[in-house]
């Protein structure tokens, strides 16, 4: 194995959480390298992919403290470790004001609230997958330049394989090049992979038992390598089981305009989602990421539809900024329509008898305002419930789409990989969609992906900075 030269940090991944990283050691005087999986200029990332709006649960990044901290509390229903919390919404300014200065250039969306920070040029309003020149690109080609121009490299077509250790310290990466297999010697190590939502064999042990039946809403490039790579290493990790993700169109496995959008999850919140039996799969009510969640972790995950009514499709259908109405139909998704739930049922192939029980007893519940009772119930948390009961009614086929796995290496408020005591293992970073603690949980909470990968690229970056002056 050749021996590369050393370096104060090096970084796995060149998504926005390993750049970031990357650039805040150089600006701090460390040398840097980035290892990056990918071989084109342009190589496919998550951080590539993304809308770009930067937020927290929501929420405007430059609320005050407080509020950001309450909202990261309520959306993951307590379950985000306070630590990281603090760090994320105390950070939050800061690091928009940084990203910045590095020459990001922002957009808003008028009188959205935490659509204030949107990486320009804004992407246009279209289904498929469109990334070229958008705000998201653009931003991290600028960050690779300043990266070179601080002296910083960047090592494309480069995977990063395991960590090398010195005792308890991380000293270190060994990874495969085009030709042959090279060790990084370093001072400090940050892991930034981006997560494991394309690697079958992890999604399969920790997410769904048919992870193949999840349309992967992403960029393919989250293979668990970090999280493997920590494991190995000693490293914690936090509950595996959630993820970011949205209902999409079922047609979108076969049809490329169907994803990333547009969503379901307005039509599916509003509404009913029933199985191959017709029957009732999760609390509608908590919204599009914890049902995603939720038909995941069926045995057959291919098999979920969602049932609506006119005054949906109308209303709650036309909400968001990439609509099911009217796009769904126009970019060739199947949308079933019927005067009746029988027929609606048989034009859906799904039992008659059964979805009218369903539909029958959840339009009672609504009437009666008796939601709670309904099994599973059926909560008010992020669309009040609307009955299934104005003609024409409607069906759509559905599917889980992941974008990115919310459980990951657990971290402390410096973005330092823990032990199961929680004690850091010296040297070695986590920062990004590979990490775990902040989102997910049972409510299935979500943070935003961007900011999550921004603030704690910087504080690793920061703290290994320190750690290294300090010595
Ligand atoms: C369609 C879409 C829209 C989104 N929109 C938004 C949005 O508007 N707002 C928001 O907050 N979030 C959004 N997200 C989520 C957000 O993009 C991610 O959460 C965030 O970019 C993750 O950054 P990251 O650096 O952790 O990972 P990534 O961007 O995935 O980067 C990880 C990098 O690591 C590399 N890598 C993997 N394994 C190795 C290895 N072994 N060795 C070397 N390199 C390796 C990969 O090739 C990749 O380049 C969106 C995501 C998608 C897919």
């Amino acid at each position: 194995m050749a021996v590369a030269q050393s370096f104060d940090l090096v970084i796995v991944g060149g998504g926005f959480a390993g750049l970031v990283a990357a650039n805040r050691a150089a600006q701090l005087g460390l040398t840097v390298a980035v290892l990056e999986r990918g071989h084109d200029e342009t190589y496919a990332c998550n951080s590539r992919y993304a809308g770009g709006v930067l937020h927290i649960s929501y929420h405007d990044v430059k609320d005050p403290q407080p509020e950001l901290v309450r909202a990261v509390e309520q959306i993951t229903d307590g379950c985000a470790d306070h630590a990281l919390v603090t760090a994320l919404a105390g950070t939050a300014q800061r690091a928009v004001e940084w990203l910045a200065g590095e020459g990001a250039k922002f957009d808003s969306e008028g009188s959205i609230s935490w659509r204030q920070w949107v990486l320009a040029p804004r992407r246009p309003p279209v289904t498929h997958m469109q990334w070229q020149g958008i705000g998201a690109d653009v931003t991290l080609r600028r960050l690779e330049q300043n990266l070179v121009q601080r002296g910083g490299e960047i090592h494309r077509g480069t995977r990063a394989l395991s960590l090398i250790m010195d005792g308890e310290r991380c000293a270190g990466v060994e990874a495969q090049g085009d030709r042959m297999r090279r060790a990084y010697v370093a001072h400090a190590v940050v892991l930034a992979d981006g997560g494991f939502q394309a690697d079958i064999d992890l999604l399969r042990q920790h997410v769904s038992p048919a992870p193949q039946a999840l349309k992967q809403r992403n960029a393919g490039t989250g293979r668990g390598d970090g999280l493997r790579m920590a494991r190995q290493v000693g490293a914690a990790e936090s509950a595996l089981d959630a993820f970011y993700g949205h209902l999409l169109s079922r047609d979108a496995f076969h049809n490329e305009r169907l994803w990333p959008y547009p969503q379901i999850d307005e039509l599916a919140s509003a509404g009913i989602t029933v199985d191959a039996q017709g029957r009732r799969i999760a609390d509608e009510g908590m919204g599009g990421v914890f049902l995603a969640n939720a038909i995941a972790r069926l045995a057959n995950p291919a098999c979920a539809t969602v049932i609506f009514d006119d005054a949906i499709w109308q209303g709650p259908g036309r909400s968001s900024s990439i609509p099911p109405n009217p796009v769904l139909v126009r970019e060739g998704g199947t949308l079933h329509q019927a005067a009746t739930i029988a027929e609606l049922a048989r034009l859906a192939g799904l039992p008659v008898h059964e979805l009218e029980i369903t539909v029958g007893a959840y339009n009672e519940a609504v009437r009666s305002g008796r939601c709670d009772a309904l099994d599973p119930p059926r909560s008010a948390n992020k669309r009040a419930p609307m009955g299934v009961a104005t003609p024409p009614f409607y069906a759509v086929p559905i599917c889980a789409g992941i974008t990115y796995t919310m459980g990951g290496i657990m971290i402390d408020g410096s973005a330092r990989a823990l032990r199961p005591d929680h004690t850091p293992i010296p040297g070695l970073y986590a920062a990004g969609s590979n990490t775990g603690g902040l989102d997910g949980g049972h409510a299935c909470g979500y943070v935003g992906g961007l900011m999550k990968a921004i603030v704690f690229g910087l504080i690793a970056a920061e703290h290994a900075a320190g750690s290294l002056q300090a010595k």
